[in-house]
């Protein structure tokens, strides 16, 4: 018969395996906050999946771990302060429970298992030119022809599209009155003729996103999630879980205190500028932990499969304005020395290997925080408009 979880105990174990399994390689590049890649992310999925972690989210019959609340809180924590990585998001905590959730057993059986094991890489395939914080307004068409659909359009700013195998695509199958109707959800292997993959270079100099191209693809209807047409549903069902990535304040509370060490090394002998740069530190604190409240009844939530409410838009609004007020903090601590080391955006340049470069880059990633998964406005409107009813 088993007794109360000893939580304490758990952490222990937890950390044990962190720092025993996860490769120092790994680890180094997380505790220098550079960039992950597949390269990074797939061997450490791999590791967890073997000993029954893979999907510390997921119920135990597709593969979760049974943990409660409490305990995935411990995981994410434990592995925040042992510089493993957060685990890929698109696959185990967007698509995933959407499968779980709306798939056919068909799709269940076929793409649980990659996901879980970290086989299959996904992408997400929503936003295109002219139609971001209004997602509605896609314009990717999937015309039927038997079994299969050909799909014609363009995505954009599609994260990891280069090293993914498949991708999670909103298309429209009929032009309805409403425009939220007729969306379809397609699942596209991205080795499908038809497909062209490009780089947009961003400012921070990381190959991230991409613009895909579809023209003719065909795609079996088999790989359509649920009911054709009710596509919009299963997309905010998954973008809802997108925006708690925010309730993860771990590796956030992690990233605080490196720039609190960086601030006291850096400005040991600048007393005035060290406190003023320590007291943003406190308030930027104050606010993740009140993050990490919120977040922990976000996910207590969706294990109780209640309606998250206001929830996911409240964390992903405070959180990604704290991250990005932090790596203001690091850049004031240490901008005037770092400033030639700015990289092109081809990701060349004088001393664009220099140490120090990642408080830069992380600054400078830091920017998309307020943009990716519904921008900082449409938050508040999605607030407002819960709230005040308009
Ligand atoms: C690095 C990065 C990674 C991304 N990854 C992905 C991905 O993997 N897959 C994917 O599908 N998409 C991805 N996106 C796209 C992202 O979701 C969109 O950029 C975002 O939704 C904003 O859309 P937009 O860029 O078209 O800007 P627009 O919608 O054109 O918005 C421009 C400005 O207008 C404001 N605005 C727009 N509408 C309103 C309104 N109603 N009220 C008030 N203000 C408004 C916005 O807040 C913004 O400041 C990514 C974006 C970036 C930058």
């Amino acid at each position: 018969m088993s007794g109360p979880i000893d939580y304490e105990a758990f952490r222990r174990e937890v950390t044990e395996f962190a720092l025993t399994h996860c490769p120092p390689e790994i680890r180094a590049v997380v505790a220098t906050d550079r960039k992950l890649s597949r390269k990074i992310w797939a061997p450490w999925q791999r590791i967890l999946f073997e000993h029954g972690w893979g999907a510390p989210g997921w119920p135990k019959e597709y593969g979760g771990t049974g943990w409660d609340h409490r305990q995935r809180h411990i995981f994410d924590e434990v592995m925040a302060e042992c510089d493993c990585p957060p685990q890929y998001h698109h696959g185990l905590r967007h698509l995933g429970p959407v499968i779980i959730a709306f798939g056919s057993e068909e799709q269940k059986r076929r793409f649980l298992p990659g996901i879980l094991d970290g086989s299959d890489w996904w992408c997400q395939g929503y936003s295109e030119p002219g139609a971001g914080s209004d997602l509605a307004s896609l314009r990717t068409a999937a015309r039927r022809e038997g079994d299969e659909y050909v799909v014609e359009g363009q995505k954009t700013w599609t994260s990891h599209a280069h090293e993914a195998d498949w991708m999670y695509t909103l298309v429209r199958t009929s032009k309805e009155a409403k425009k939220q109707q007729g969306i379809s959800l397609l699942l596209i292997p991205l080795n499908t003729p038809g497909i062209t993959i490009r780089p947009i270079a961003t400012i921070d100099g990381w190959h991230h996103v991409n613009e895909v191209f579809l023209d003719n693809v065909r795609v079996p209807v088999a790989n359509r999630v649920g009911e054709e047409g009710q596509g919009w549903t299963y997309g905010k069902f998954l973008l809802d879980r997108e925006r708690l990535g925010g309730a993860n304040v771990a590796p956030m509370l992690k990233q605080l205190d490196r720039t609190r060490n960086l601030v006291a090394a850096e400005l040991a002998d600048n007393p005035d500028k060290r406190q003023a740069l320590e007291q943003r530190l406190l308030d930027a604190e104050a606010e993740l932990l009140g993050a990490r409240a919120l977040g922990q009844e976000a996910v207590a939530a969706v294990m109780e499969g209640q309606n998250l409410g206001l929830l996911p838009s409240v964390l992903k609004l405070s959180t990604s304005h704290t991250v990005q007020r932090v790596s203001e903090v690091a850049v004031d601590a240490v901008g005037d020395r770092l400033a030639p080391r700015f990289r092109r955006v081809d990701g060349t340049g004088p001393n664009a290997e220099a140490p120090g470069r990642e408080w830069l880059q992380g600054y400078l990633y830091g920017r998309v925080r307020t943009i990716y998964g519904g921008s900082s406005e449409v938050q508040r409107n999605v607030i407002a408009r819960q709230l005040f009813g308009f």
